[in-house]
């Protein structure tokens, strides 16, 4: 019998017999490995254990304490799921249930469910788990698998599809269910210890609008009932969070139907997003850029020698069309515009870094089923900036804008994560260039104190990059900003400065943007924060609460005299105070100003922070200077005033 290799995860090579399995190389490693193989991870896909392995198979040996165990562990809790909606529901067809980053989903037909319904479910479900039955893998041969799924079309176009050529087909079995499934599973159903179903919503078959609408109800499931009670907490404050309750709530903003992923900014909304542009821009301004406007709107011939139009016409991504026989797009991305403006100049070794900025609105066409509130759109501006450096230049430029990025960040109450990602396979530029470029930005991270991780091989092939994640107040992590460098725009456009020996020489281009694009921010700190701004950034900085309708005049009074440069509203509504105050708070405003006849006799003011702080006889000056100085400082929380 011939052999094959197969390599492990620490390189070491294991020779087996031709037909071997998963489980077969598990055993050859140890028999207490052998035992405790739940699935095998082969060439990065997770596969069953009985799963043949074939000559040079990179294999991984999943066990319960793996990474992967939770997969399998919820897409078995997909199975239960299945079979006790069959318990209940014996008219309903299943298709396809897969697991997912937090749960699996189940996509059924022929049936409506209601979130009673789901509960029911759930209660048979722990029945099937406390059953604890036996997941067993069989095989059918095609024609019976065909005969088992006679009133299923779903599952008969899966076997033309995806198993065409497959003679023998596998099943898996618990108790009376069985499922047409190519695995893997855990042993048994007992090892589910925590199971939820968490939502419903309509799906297309195969995610087609033509197919028919099938029913998705989504759940999740854990090893043990507290990291399922966790999770649901998690769950439950993510969307006490949730950026579009919030927007509505505040009235910051909204994304209608006549505009899908395409964000309008109501007053409030705009006002957080001028603060932001005028933050940014004075960091701009700081980093010596030199601020430029650029079409949304060009020709597509714009994007062709920079390689942007394959890579974003083809995979659909991009807004474009015919118009007087000529093909014109929306701006995907700002750099082959700010690298025209740079080519239009000629530039010597001494007028470089050249910089430009641009708070550039682009467009992608992100598939609807993707868009999310402000998270992922189709219209976004970027806080965009490209600098032309020479290579001498590298490791001071990126040092200033990492300085800059922590400034910024520190005054959102976010951590910093950097991802430095490094030369791949398929990299344009010299090694020499490449390894210069990668020691600079390590050079720069390091002398900034910042740590790192390298994912090795990850960068797009036209240079390194830094990659910039946030860590938000309830541990979840987003990519924002990216400092990157680019060899590939620079020689395809053919772009040159002078050097100090009157020859053209090339730039190095960097992108880079601090914020990334504003809707996302917006997004991101509007759950971080969960509405409650920082003062600088609040839409309402101060609101007054006259004590009875007579102090109105003189809240009136203090807004004009006093607070005229903040966002200062008075509550005139004819409520008690308990009222005002509770509606104050319920609108996330850092500063009330409760205001009544003792007030105004004294020409004073009670003050009273969303902390629930409060100070009486207080100075309208002091709290004026106190304000001022908290916003800019960008303080995260209002400061006590003493
Ligand atoms: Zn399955
Ligand atoms: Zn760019």
């Amino acid at each position: 019998m011939s052999q094959i290799t197969v390599v492990l995860p620490d390189g070491s090579e294991l020779e087996l017999e031709e037909g071997a399995t998963v489980e077969d190389a598990a055993f050859e490693i140890g028999p207490g490995l052998g035992r405790d193989t739940v699935a095998g991870v082969v060439d990065g896909d997770l596969v069953d254990k009985a799963s043949e392995l074939h000559d040079g198979a990179k294999l991984e040996i999943v066990t319960p304490s793996s990474d992967e165990y939770l997969d399998v562990l919820r897409h078995s809790a997909a199975h239960v799921f299945a079979q006790a909606l069959q318990r209940l529901y014996p008219e309903a067809r299943l298709t396809i249930g897969p697991w997912t980053d937090d749960g699996f989903y189940y996509d059924i037909y022929g049936v409506e469910l209601d979130e009673e319904d789901l509960a029911a479910i759930e209660d048979e479900a722990y029945d099937i788990i406390d059953e604890d039955l036996a997941i067993e893998r069989f095989e059918r041969d095609r024609e019976e698998a065909f005969e088992v799924y006679e009133d299923n079309r779903f599952k008969r176009e899966i076997l033309d599809d995806e198993a065409a050529d497959e003679e023998s087909i596998s099943f898996y079995e618990q108790g009376e269910f069985e499922d047409l499934c190519r695995g893997p599973h855990v042993e048994s159903t007992g090892e589910i210890g925590g199971f939820a179903l968490l939502s419903i919503s309509g799906a297309y078959w195969r995610g087609d609008e033509d197919n028919e609408m099938l029913t998705r109800v989504y759940g999740t499931a854990f090893e043990s009932e507290e990291e399922l009670e966790e999770f649901l907490e998690r769950r439950e404050e993510a969307e006490e969070r949730d950026h579009r309750k919030i927007g509505q709530e505040m009235d910051l903003f909204s994304i209608p139907d006549h505009s899908p992923g395409c964000a309008h900014y109501h007053p409030n909304g705009m006002t957080i997003r001028r603060e932001l542009e005028d933050y940014i821009r004075s960091k701009n301004d700081e980093l010596g850029y030199d601020e430029v406007w650029t079409p949304e709107l060009n020709k597509a011939e714009l994007w062709k020698p920079t390689g942007h139009y394959d890579t974003f016409k083809e995979a659909g991504e991009m807004f474009a069309w015919e118009q007087d026989d000529t093909e014109y797009g929306l701006k995907p991305m700002n750099c082959a515009n700010h690298a025209h403006v740079y080519d239009v100049h000629q530039y010597s070794y001494r007028d470089l870094p050249v910089r430009f900025s641009e708070f550039g609105t682009c467009y992608r066409n992100e598939q609807s089923g993707e868009l999310s509130g402000l998270l992922r759109v189709r219209g976004f501006t970027q806080d965009d900036g490209h600098a032309f450096i020479r290579k001498d230049q590298i490791r001071g430029e990126i040092l200033s804008v990492l300085d800059v990025i922590d400034d910024i960040y520190g005054h959102f109450d976010l951590d910093v994560q950097y991802k430095l990602e490094t030369k791949g396979d398929d990299a344009v530029g010299s090694d020499e260039i490449w390894e210069q470029a990668t020691g600079a930005l390590k050079d720069a991270l390091s002398s900034e104190g910042l740590d790192y991780d390298v994912e090795e091989g990850e960068a797009a092939f036209y240079g390194p990059k830094i990659g910039i994640n946030a860590v938000d107040a309830i541990g979840r992590e987003w990519t924002i900003g990216t400092v990157q460098l680019d060899f590939n725009i620079p020689e395809r456009l053919d772009l040159t400065y002078t050097g100090e020996d009157n020859e053209p020489h090339r730039p190095v281009m960097v992108h880079r943007a601090l914020l990334g694009t504003f809707e996302r921010f917006m997004g991101i700190i509007i759950e971080h924060f969960k509405g409650n701004f920082p003062t600088w950034l609040a839409p309402e900085q101060v609101r007054i609460l006259p004590v009875s309708d007579d102090n109105i005049g003189y809240a009136k009074q203090l807004q004009n005299r006093y607070l005229g440069d903040f966002r200062v509203e008075i509550e005139d509504r004819s409520w008690t105070v308990g009222k005002k105050i509770q509606q104050a708070h319920d609108d996330n405003v850092p500063y009330m100003l409760v205001v009544g006849d003792n007030e105004e006799e004294a020409g004073t003011i009670s003050v009273r922070d969303r902390e629930e702080r409060e100070r009486d006889d207080v100075n309208v000056e002091t709290f004026r200077d106190h304000l001022d100085a908290e916003i800019e400082a960008k303080a995260i929380e209002p400061t006590f005033l003493e």
